[in-house]
């Protein structure tokens, strides 16, 4: 298989050159060639695969023989190594937990995959690789984690000083050893800016090797197709129609995954961005006008984004036609108010804990199946509720139950780098850190 940038179409690579490259000329995405499709077999008898098996057949097409098929089976077979299970809220809304993996939070998936495909690919390179990723609070932890301690690789992370979760906090900054956390004086958009300077920028780019590690990155982003198939391999153990999907959405990685996955044959009905405050692409979807702003902070922070950059891969899978985007993807935007009211109520209802992200997403779907009815679905719950104690313990008022692993992780000491938005203060640092 081979991507093409998606700013430079001459630019074409193959998946190891994506992977480490992370993104194109111009800072464009990188994009497959090709959409392969899923054989109808497959997908009718998911049941009949394992979820390992799955895996491998989901993400083989796009890496052809640049990683063997018993090192690419390995590699799937660590990255869901946790339960993913799909659970029933009520009689419509389930909702798929991605949270059991080491950081508690979707991001666990992409970034696992990303990490050991770059490990191989790296296993003879003499340079050392820096990763550059922004974080607007679970990419960071879930990145650390996949890449700490490895030989040959350091971890810069750039979060937004104060927005993050004190849990997210802890987990990409107590680390150390190769990974390096900068907490930033600004936003996540500030953040993301930064990142993209370095990787465009020539001094930089000479001394050191970049790779990034953001959901623009193709080895972060195919492999949340998985998931879908394995939604759907539980899904219709009990349900004939084809699921809603809604998906919590900040950068459009993971909802972009999803109609991937869909456009290559797996049957949904109808995709949900659910947005917090931030409501660039429920505009963009009511209006076609696509408006970037300044991120706002809400509860939900991992949303808070105000220029998505994965939205232009979803654009390309719809060929930039308007009218079967809409037909396929609804946008909403709750706010803060509404998502605790709904924690608060789905907690005295059915007894389920949502975290702000999955409540958004939980309130997104309900609106629509309202408007839609004798339709069923199902959430992605992407973090744990541990992950947001203040906000989930606010609606529900009650205590949540704190895991051990968690309780060690809260008594260690951050380590960070405080720098202003100021791509000099960057630069400096990123040249100056061996
Ligand atoms: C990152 C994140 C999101 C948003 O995912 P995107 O792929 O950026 O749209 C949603 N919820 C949580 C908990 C996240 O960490």
């Amino acid at each position: 298989m081979k991507y093409y940038n998606l700013k430079d179409r001459e630019e074409k690579i193959d998946f190891k050159t994506a992977t480490i490259k992370g993104q194109g000329k111009s800072k464009g995405l990188f994009f497959p060639e090709s959409i392969p499709p899923f054989k109808e077999e497959f997908i009718q008898n998911l049941n009949q695969y394992s979820d390992e098996e799955i895996a491998y057949q989901c993400m083989k097409d796009f890496i052809g023989d640049e990683i063997p098929s018993e090192v690419l089976k390995k590699i799937v077979s660590e990255t869901i190594s946790f339960e993913i299970p799909l659970r029933k809220i009520n009689e419509d809304i389930s909702v798929l937990e991605l949270f059991h993996g080491p950081t508690l939070a979707f991001k666990d998936i992409g970034a696992g995959f990303m990490s050991r495909c770059l490990s191989y690919f790296l296993e003879n390179q003499q340079k050392d690789v820096t990763v550059l990723v922004a974080t607007s609070g679970d990419t960071g932890g879930a990145v650390a984690h996949g890449f700490y301690d490895l030989p040959g690789i350091d971890v810069v992370i750039l979060y937004p000083k104060n927005r993050v979760s004190p849990v997210q906090e802890k987990q990409l900054t107590v680390l150390g050893k190769n990974i390096y956390a900068l907490e930033v004086n600004g936003s996540f958009d500030d953040c993301q800016s930064l990142v993209k300077q370095a990787f465009s920028n020539e001094e930089i780019n000479n001394q050191l090797f970049l790779t990034s590690a953001n959901s623009i990155n193709i080895a972060r982003w195919l492999p949340q197709q998985i998931y879908y198939l394995l939604a759907l391999k539980q899904w219709q153990q009990t349900e004939n129609k084809a699921p809603v999907i809604c998906v919590p959405s900040g950068n459009f990685g993971n909802i972009c995954a999803g109609v991937l996955a869909h456009l290559r044959g797996l049957p949904v009905e109808h995709f949900i961005a659910a947005c917090n405050a931030n409501n660039v692409i429920p505009e963009y979807l009511e209006t076609q006008n696509f408006n970037p702003k300044k991120a706002i902070a809400t509860l939900s922070n991992a949303m808070d984004v105000g220029d998505p950059s994965n939205f232009v891969r979803i654009l390309e899978l719809f060929n930039n036609e308007f009218e079967p985007l809409k037909n396929k993807i609804s946008g909403y935007s709750i706010d803060d108010s509404k998502t605790i009211q709904t924690i608060e109520k789905v907690y005295n209802t059915e007894h389920y804990i949502l975290e702000p992200h999955s409540a958004v997403a939980f309130v997104a779907l309900g609106q629509y199946l309202k408007d839609n009815p004798g339709k069923k679905g199902f959430i992605l719950g992407t973090a744990h509720p541990v992950k947001f104690p203040d906000a989930v313990e606010n609606a529900i008022k009650a205590k949540i139950e704190i895991p051990q692993s968690l309780n060690t992780l809260m008594k260690k000491e951050k380590k960070t780098v405080e720098i202003n938005p100021d791509f000099e203060e960057l630069r400096r640092f990123l040249l100056d850190k061996n």
